[in-house]
């Protein structure tokens, strides 16, 4: 696992789990009991009220919801706005691009994620978040581009690409093999920063490093959480996180 802090947000946390924490989606073979103690265990390593951890089922599409409040049903959505601050939005991963975003409304904390994989990227799921964020009057954006699978990881057919390249241009990328492949942590941010958002990034690759679960790596099942949340919660207030001095690298 890996934690992190908000320039703009000094209140919020960002945390990416991977192997260690253990497999966080429900959709995916554990049983509702497994899936609950995982996630219990999950909040609980955080210092966050299980009740705030807010999913949504993700479909590879462009569609944003309101983060659901405990007790409602994941809403089918890649990404989440929680616009009260109060709830912890989670997004599930193992290669696609998970996307934390916070911002301000009216002096308290907004909190987003989203999902962005190859369909979700390219059928506009983080300008549809953007959106939804400026029209709800949220400022101040900044965000957490977590682990996915890096630009000389993630191979695609050539047709693919320049199709892709054609919608999103810089996106085109090559394997450190030589074969034709997509940047799609790096299209993300130019995406976020277009809009004036403050990025920030793990450069974690999936596919590379053990630590995180990975798709093309051979975990079809298990998902990497992602997930913001703001307040005081023990956890923060008492243990600053070692991941914490590395944000000012990262901008580097
Ligand atoms: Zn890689």
């Amino acid at each position: 696992m890996r934690m992190e802090r908000f320039d703009r947000h000094p209140g919020v946390r960002v945390a990416f789990t991977g192997r260690a924490e253990g497999n966080q989606a429900a959709h995916t073979g554990l049983s509702p009991r497994e899936v609950a103690a995982s996630r219990a265990g999950l909040a609980a390593t955080l210092g966050v009220g299980p009740e705030r951890l807010s999913f949504m089922h993700q479909v590879h599409s462009a569609l944003v919801a309101p983060a659901p409040a405990p007790g409602q049903a994941a809403p089918e959505a890649d990404a989440i706005v929680d616009l009260s601050g109060a709830l912890a939005p989670v997004v599930l991963t193992a290669d696609c691009v998970p996307v934390a975003i916070a911002g301000e409304l009216r002096g308290h904390s907004v909190l987003s994620v989203a999902h962005a994989g190859r369909p979700g990227l390219l059928g506009g799921v983080l300008e549809a978040t953007l959106e939804e964020l400026r029209a709800a009057g949220v400022t101040r954006l900044e965000a957490w581009i977590g682990p996915a699978v890096c630009g000389a990881c993630y191979e695609v057919p050539e047709q693919m690409r320049a199709e892709a390249e054609e919608r999103l241009p810089g996106i085109s990328s090559r394997t450190s093999w030589g074969t034709p492949a997509l940047d799609l942590p790096g299209a993300a941010a130019r995406i976020l920063a277009e809009a004036g958002a403050l990025i920030h990034a793990t450069h974690a690759c999936t596919l590379e490093e053990a630590t995180w679960f990975s798709y093309r790596g051979g975990d079809t099942a298990p998902r990497n959480a992602t997930l913001l949340w703001a307040g005081h919660d023990r956890s923060v207030q008492h243990a600053p996180q070692p991941g914490a001095e590395r944000t000012k690298e990262e901008e580097q």
